[in-house]
């Protein structure tokens, strides 16, 4: 038997298979990590469909974050100027019990809520539903996915009928054109990006648009860059529409066949001639042509986009603009073609199967259809009515509903919204008004356990098995290979055994995490998200496996038969009432908080190659610390020069909410009006350089992301 374990990688929403194998198989030698803890040896799995054997820095050096700063015992305190006291966990957990009953009684079930991630394994999410929306009767679970992806969800059920990214990665190397847009998949999903760009080299016909207002390593590699001004996406999204309908490049027989809502469409862009819309993006008519050009003369087209788009007050709305190209030029539902959302995190995609938002159920079900809620109280054996039919609380509405009283008790896992919520300061100020916070996560110290009451250790990748689902619908089996540190607990067993205890003692019956898969698994029978046919067992033999995958196909798959779906909408029939696909006709609104006299630049936020969101992991890796040793401010030559700032000099940036210091790095990467700064580094990191001090709280009225992307400030040397 291979001393090599099969699993996923644990940090982004590629999804790339490891092998892990124990420290002692190393060059028979044990490497040990600064703290003097064996590292386990980490290596691509060159069987998995997604990867083939690809990983990135953050993949290859996981092993060495596992052991360093672990969450060992619960501990609490009353009040949090105290210091933390280690209690058991039957006292940890009664304390638990007490405090939902209490809210519960007391302000009702509503003021109970659970902020969750998308680190969490499937089962998690499922168990964690479960015992808010279904026994407890609070709608308020909402996942750090709100933050992430929430716009791709409301795009996609709003055009198609149903979540789901209908591509696969397979479509990476057989599309004539690839248009990126608000994605530096380079550094934030670089397997996909390695793939796509092998492609690219070795097709020199295909061609690559990459839209982003910097010049990242991704822009670097594209036939065609567009560095539009930040909140003009829309503008140049239907400012090809217009070209393309201009040139006849559309599709006439797809959209009278599978479409609808199109006049609507054509006429909202017949507004977005190429004069205005060069001018209102600030590039050449020229350029935006040539990717009219690319997009009408490709037989097949594939968009790729991520929090550029999504994290935005009109993401749902961008998202729908990029759907529509696809749908009046027919690029959808053939290989090569369609609109491919990127996940930011290892497992959003499994809690958007388990309903992991507060406006969703099980199954790609929604809170608000009463047929919706119906199947999952029957299912779960709850009385009709048990479920409430109002979308809970999302990530932003717990912290102003910290603010107004209406929280009662809040439960953070597996997530630091001490650093990855806009305006922190306002943030940090309603953390500290909570009645009783539990914070349950690996790792401890993190910014927001500051601002608990209770801690929880939690077993982490590794340390407990379960199922993560990559952008490509692909599910993956994440076995234990090793024992949670001390008393850490996997999540779904911390959540089940609150449950029992506080009564639902049949509905919590879980021997394993294999066993809450499989119910699970039935709740999405006959949904667009079908997996009937997949369980832990089917996934050990068979290897990963993408949805659909109803029970019917039990047997299919890449190690034993034919796949028969890899894309959705094969069939060109969608999820709507009526089959149809529906364009949707939406005006640029820009920014929520444009730039004006007093704070003059347009800050935009991201991510870098090596780091995974508040370094809660990375922090601890030497290798990726070296690479990325501090945070930074991008600024073009033009603006430094107008504000005499030089490289390297500490500059503050202020918005209407904060400030923080940053050390300037002088670039024409970046477009003038412009800077940029990475998101990674939190308090306990930086002193003064969080870039979430700076951005709002504005969100799309549709997925209720908020704009992480972009808000207004000013830049002062010191
Ligand atoms: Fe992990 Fe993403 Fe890197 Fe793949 S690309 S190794 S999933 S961080």
């Amino acid at each position: 038997m291979s001393e090599f374990t099969k699993t996923l990688c644990p940090y982004c929403g590629v999804g790339c298979g490891l092998e892990v194998s124990p420290p002692a198989q190393f060059n028979k030698a044990i490497n040990r990590d600064s703290q003097g803890n064996p590292i386990w040896r980490v290596r691509g799995d060159k069987a998995h469909p997604s990867s083939q054997g690809m990983v990135c820095v953050k993949g290859a050096t996981i092993a060495e974050s596992l052991d360093k700063n672990r969450l060992h015992y619960p501990m609490m305190r009353d009040s949090l100027d105290q210091e933390f006291r280690r209690i058991s966990w039957d006292e940890a957990f009664d304390l638990i019990t007490k405090r939902i009953q209490t809210v519960r009684f007391t302000q009702g079930p509503e003021a109970i809520c659970m902020y969750g991630s998308g680190q969490f394994q499937t089962e998690d999410y499922y168990i964690a539903q479960k015992l808010l929306k279904g026994c407890l009767g609070s709608n308020n679970f909402d996942a750090n996915s709100r933050l992430c992806m929430s716009s791709a969800v409301a795009g996609y059920i709003q055009s198609f009928g149903s979540d789901g990214p209908p591509c696969c990665y397979e479509d990476l190397e057989l599309t004539d054109c690839a248009f990126l847009i608000g994605t530096n998949t380079a550094e934030c999903h670089p397997i996909v990006f390695n793939r796509l760009e092998k492609y690219h080299k070795k097709n020199r016909k295909v061609k690559m648009i990459v839209v982003d207002p910097r010049r990242t390593p991704t822009a670097e590699a594209a036939d065609l860059h567009l560095a539009i001004r930040p909140g003009t996406d829309i503008d140049l999204l239907n400012g090809i529409a217009h070209l393309l309908m201009r040139w006849n490049y559309i599709d006439t027989g797809f959209i009278d066949d599978c479409t609808s809502n199109f006049s609507a469409y054509a006429e909202v862009i017949r507004h977005y001639p190429p004069e205005v819309v060069a001018r209102q993006c600030g590039i050449s008519i020229e350029d935006l042509e040539t990717a009219a050009r690319y997009w009408g003369q490709s037989q097949r087209v594939l968009s790729l986009w991520s929090m550029g788009v999504n994290q935005s007050s009109e993401g749902t709305a961008k998202v729908r603009t990029i759907i529509n190209l696809h749908l009046m030029t027919g690029q959808i539902g053939k290989p090569g073609a369609g609109p491919f959302s990127l996940t930011g995190q290892p497992n959003a995609m499994g809690g958007r199967e388990a309903g992991g938002l507060a406006h969703l159920l099980p199954g790609y079900r929604l809170v608000k259809n009463d047929q919706h809620r119906a199947e999952v109280e029957d299912f779960w054996g709850l009385k009709r009515g048990q479920i409430s039919p109002n979308p809970g609380l999302t990530a932003w509405d717990m912290i102003t509903g910290l603010e107004n009283g209406a929280v009662g008790l809040l439960w953070i896992a597996a997530t630091n919204p001490a650093v990855s919520m806009p305006d922190l300061e306002r943030t940090k100020k309603a953390l500290l008004r909570s009645p009783f916070t539990i914070y349950q996560d690996a790792y401890y110290p993190t910014e927001t356990a500051a601002y608990a009451h209770l801690l929880l250790p939690a077993a982490q990748w590794g340390e407990k098995t379960g199922v993560m689902t990559n952008s490509e619908r692909r599910v993956t089996l994440c076995p234990a290979f090793r024992q949670p540190p001390r008393e850490a607990k996997a999540d779904w067993e911390i959540f089940a055994e609150v449950g029992r205890r506080l009564g639902f003692v049949k509905e919590f019956a879980f021997a394993n995490s294999g066993e809450v898969y499989a119910e699970f698994v039935q709740l999405t029978r006959n949904r667009p998200c079908d997996m009937t046919g997949i369980s832990h067992e089917q996934l050990k033999i068979q290897g990963p496996t993408q949805w659909p995958h109803p029970q019917e196909s039990r047997g299919a798959g890449e190690a034993g038969g034919e796949i028969k779906t890899k894309r959705l909408y094969t069939d060109l029939r969608f999820h709507t009432s009526d089959g149809r696909a529906r364009f949707g006709a939406y005006y640029s609104r820009g920014l929520a908080e444009p730039p004006d006299p007093d704070y003059p630049l347009v800050l935009t936020t991201g991510r870098l190659y090596g780091h995974w969101h508040t370094q809660t992991r990375t922090g601890r890796v030497e290798k990726i610390r070296s690479m990325h040793p501090q945070p930074f401010i991008e600024i073009h030559p033009r603006d430094a020069a107008v504000l005499k700032i030089t490289d390297n000099q500490v500059v503050e940036v202020r918005s209407r909410r904060g400030k923080a210091f940053f050390p300037a790095k002088i670039t024409k990467a970046i477009v003038p009006g412009t800077v940029f700064v990475p998101m990674h580094w939190g308090a306990l990191w930086a002193n003064n350089a969080e870039a979430n001090a700076l951005t709002h709280s504005e969100s799309c009225p549709d997925s209720l992301q908020p704009e992480l992307k972009a808000c207004a400030v000013q830049v002062l040397p010191i």
